[in-house]
């Protein structure tokens, strides 16, 4: 019996699920919030719905994984660290270097690390998760997986920019796209609910959460994606602009006084998308609360709805033909309007939604009629089983 842990390591925070494997039961689950500030906060899940929290001053994420480590042997949910055989850490830019996850070995982290110029603030945390869990348990599989694996099959047609050719070949400057991990894992569920090999399938998979990313799935590989270079291309999202005409930058800049291209994109990072729109807030609970009081409000949700209805109908024209339309992460799990919204403008497809059977959050289900040509699902993500499966190969 071996038990692997998945691990999210972001700046300042250090997400986990510890599997049974391979039966892929979840034995615990928890976040380390605040690392490298005071009154860090250490939750642990177990036991289906108990819970254990600290505040406490975690320094760096090193401290933070014993600390857990620990705490898993007091709570009694191992019984010794060597029951760990394997750990998985998401990394979210894998650029063209990694197809497929890796085994992690001190020419990977490097290359993680060089990766960073793709993914400023993530990829230097991933690596000091990675390096953190090598520190205390030097033994283990460790393996990288990485956002951007999956979309690595999309065709040179759909991931190059229509710039200069050399900027690509000089610097691979091209579309890597992210949240690969669970388009992939929601597709692969999609075929499974609808018992038919994914090989024959188009998917559309739609992982709406505070990011948003679409993805065109056609037999089983990612095809095209709305994120482009960075996370900022694609959809509208809680505080990012997605799509934008680029010449709009030294436009506002000029006209609002912004000093540095850096600020700029910060802006398009953290000011814009539902929050910019709305002036009210990136998360669409507070939105959906507002919206029939406050026209921003309901302007940011139906821009949110129409830029996802677009790549929903332009990956249909990419991929000529959809089977089905899949629906995941915070707001495509709970969204029940917005998936309404969503569905009710793409009937051309030959989508219908069943009103009662869409009436549900968080719930794997096909919530289509049955009479409709395309299939439309609501899938649960789940990342982490993703990672953990993917640490199980390296094992076997
Ligand atoms: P994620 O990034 O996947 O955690 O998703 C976060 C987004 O999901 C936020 O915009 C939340 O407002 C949204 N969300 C979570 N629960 C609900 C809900 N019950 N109804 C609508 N949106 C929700």
């Amino acid at each position: 019996m071996s038990k692997t842990i998945a691990i999210n390591a972001g700046s300042s925070s250090l997400k986990w699920k510890l599997f049974k494997m391979p039966e892929e039961n979840t034995l615990a689950s928890g976040i380390v919030e605040r690392i490298g500030l005071n009154d860090s906060i250490f939750t642990i899940k177990y036991n289906n719905g108990e819970k254990y929290e600290e505040i406490v001053d975690i320094n760096d994420h090193e401290v933070a994984v014993e600390m857990l480590l620990k705490q898993l042997t007091e709570l009694g949910i191992i019984k010794d660290f060597n029951e760990i055989t394997g750990v998985g850490h998401r990394v979210v830019a894998g650029g063209e270097i990694f197809q497929e996850s890796a085994l992690v070995t001190d020419e990977v982290i490097e290359q993680i690390e060089s990766l960073a110029e793709f993914a400023p603030l993530h990829n230097p945390a991933n690596a000091t998760g990675i390096k953190a869990f090598r520190k205390i348990l030097p033994d283990i599989t460790s393996v990288a997986v990485f956002d951007t694996s999956f979309h690595q099959t999309m065709p040179k047609v759909n991931y190059l920019y229509s710039v200069p050719l050399e900027y690509y070949e000089k610097h691979n400057a091209r579309k890597y796209g992210a949240h690969g991990t669970s388009h992939k894992y929601v597709a692969l569920k999609a075929a499974d609910m609808l018992e038919k090999p994914i090989e024959d399938l188009k998917i559309i998979t739609c992982h709406l959460g505070n990011g948003a990313s679409i993805t065109a799935v056609n037999g089983g590989e990612s095809i095209d994606t709305s994120m482009g270079f960075t996370p900022l291309a694609g959809v509208t999202m809680g505080t990012r602009s997605g799509d934008i005409d680029a010449s709009l930058l030294p436009f506002l800049m000029e006209k609002e006084g912004i000093e540095t291209i850096n600020d700029m994109v910060y802006i398009l990072n953290n000011k814009s998308g539902l929050k910019g729109l709305s002036g009210i807030s990136s998360d669409m609970r507070d939105l959906e609360d507002a919206e029939e009081t406050d026209e921003r409000a309901a302007l940011a949700l139906r821009i949110f709805e129409d830029r996802v209805v677009k790549y929903i109908g332009s990956y249909a024209a990419t991929m000529n033909g959809v089977d089905a339309i899949v629906f995941t992460a915070g707001i495509g799990e709970n969204g029940v309007e917005t998936r309404k919204n969503i569905i009710d403008r793409v009937t051309f497809l030959g989508a219908t939604i069943d009103e009662e059977k869409n009436n549900v959050r968080g719930k794997e289900r096909i919530i289509s009629t049955d009479d409709s040509k395309v299939s439309v699902l609501l899938v649960p993500t789940d990342e982490e089983v993703m990672i953990a499966r993917d640490v199980q190969k390296f094992s076997e």
